[in-house]
Parts: C-alpha cells; structure tokens; sequence
C-alpha cells in the first residue's frame, strides 16, 4: 500500500508517518530527511539543496524525482511507502503516478492535513524556543521569516496537486489542527 501525505509545513505530516509506518509496516520516505542526510554526509548534492531550502524554496524535480525513483527500488519499501513531502509540484506527481504505475502499485490514498497558518507559525515559534531550551541546533529553515517564505511556496506549487488528485477520486482531507491522536484515528478509520 501506497500513501502520500500532503501539507504545509509543520502540520504532522512527519509525526503520523511515523505511526503508520508502525501500524501498517509501510516505510516513511520523507524527501526533506533525505536531503538532509545530503547535507549532513557533504555531498554534491547536499551542498546544492541547503542554499535552496535555506532560502524555503523547491529542490528542481529532476533531482527530487531521480532520488525516490532510485530509493523505491530498495527492499525497504517492498510493502509500500509513505510519501512524506513529495509530490511537492504537479510535475513530480505526474512522475510519481508513471514510476507505481510502472511498478503495478499505485498509490492507496493522498490524505491532505488542512491547517490555520497562523496556528503553525506560532507552532513553529515554541518549537524553536524548546530547541533552544534543550540545547539542540535548531534547522536551518525553521525561522519565522523563512518559514512564512515555505507556507507561500506551498500554496503556489504544492497545493495545486490537490485538484490533480481530487478528479482521480483518492483524496481525503484530516484537520491538522487536531490531537496526533485524533488526526491518527481519522487516517485510521479513512483507510478501513
Ligand atoms: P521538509 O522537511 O519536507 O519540510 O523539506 C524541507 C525542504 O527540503 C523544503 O523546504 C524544500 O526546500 C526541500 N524539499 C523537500 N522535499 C522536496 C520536494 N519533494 N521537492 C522539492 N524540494 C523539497
């Protein structure tokens, strides 16, 4: 079974893959770890993707299209996957429903997390303050300004796939601004 969780940024998209991959044995492949992990090993890559995302813009579609083209093929994610953070554009999922399509597994159900901006902003506000309390280093694009800049991004580039999945019948909404356990019971109960 294949799942695509889509959102703005710090609606708990990440926090419910974690629980689905439990329940469900799926693999959570979230686009913006995996770029992280670019980063963090100093690839050529990973010194090309933290100008863009530090300035909360989108890694081009090759790129992002050519890394979980590759990463699906692994035994990992033999028993499905959740996409967590891509298809960010129409582009990547025109290419994401060829590449299953190809594979003979389509995707299951694309679960919107429908959330109040303002809400996230002051989310993200406490979450750095905590970061900072903890001692730990807080990411390069969660600032409020670069944050503001991503929510933009969003709903210019990213939430045009809505529609797109809409006509093809797949396409749940959960209120993001929920309990991780209600939002978690309402995926639950929307997959059967
Ligand atoms: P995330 O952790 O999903 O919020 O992603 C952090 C950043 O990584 C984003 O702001 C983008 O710069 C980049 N990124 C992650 N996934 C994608 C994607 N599917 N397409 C383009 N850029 C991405």
């Amino acid at each position: 079974m294949n799942l695509i969780l889509i959102g703005p940024p710090g609606a708990g998209k990440g926090t419910q893959a974690k629980i689905l991959e439990e329940i469900y044995g799926l693999k959570q492949l979230s686009t913006g770890d995996m770029l992280r992990a670019e980063i963090a090993d100093g690839t050529d890559l990973g010194k090309k993707a933290k100008a863009i995302m530090d300035a909360g813009n989108l890694v081009s579609d090759d790129i992002m299209v050519g890394m979980i083209e590759s990463r699906i093929e692994q035994a990992d994610c033999a028993k499905g996957v959740i996409f967590d953070g891509f298809p960010r554009t129409v582009e990547q999922a025109k290419a994401l429903d060829t590449m299953l399509g190809k594979k003979g597994k389509p995707v299951k159900a694309v679960i919107e997390f429908v959330a109040d901006e303002e809400t996230l902003v002051d989310r993200l506000k406490s979450r750095i303050a905590q970061t900072i309390a903890a001692g730990q280093e807080v990411r390069g694009d969660d600032n409020e300004e670069t944050f503001r800049k991503r929510l933009g991004v969003y709903r210019a580039q990213t939430a045009p796939i809505l529609p797109y999945y809409e006509g093809t019948g797949l396409l749940h909404k959960v209120d993001g601004m929920a309990s991780v356990e209600d939002v978690s019971k309402e995926i639950k109960a929307l997959l059967g």
